[in-house]
């Protein structure tokens, strides 16, 4: 028991490391989905311009099945780029 505890705990620690250190925008995707969404609205943790811009990578999610949309920053692209 404390050893799948320890275990799911040092899962977490990984992702939550990962999610936030491997390129800046991603601290501010993490701080959008922990954060309430009136301090949100105020302009803070708000979408970077482009991730390729700091050498990072987008991340994209579905926007409505023929363009995609980049997690972490404003880029919009015709495809389904999620699937790759
Ligand atoms: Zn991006």
């Amino acid at each position: 028991m404390v050893c799948v505890l320890t275990l799911t705990i040092v899962t977490l620690i990984r992702s939550l490391y990962a999610s936030i250190f491997r390129s800046p925008y991603r601290k501010r995707t993490w701080l959008r989905s922990i954060l309430p969404w009136f301090v949100i609205n105020l302009g803070m943790a708000d979408k970077a311009k482009d991730c390729e811009k700091k050498d990072g990578e987008h991340e994209w999610y579905n926007i409505n099945n023929e363009k995609s949309g980049c997690y972490h920053c404003h880029v919009i692209r015709d495809g389904q780029l999620w699937k790759v």
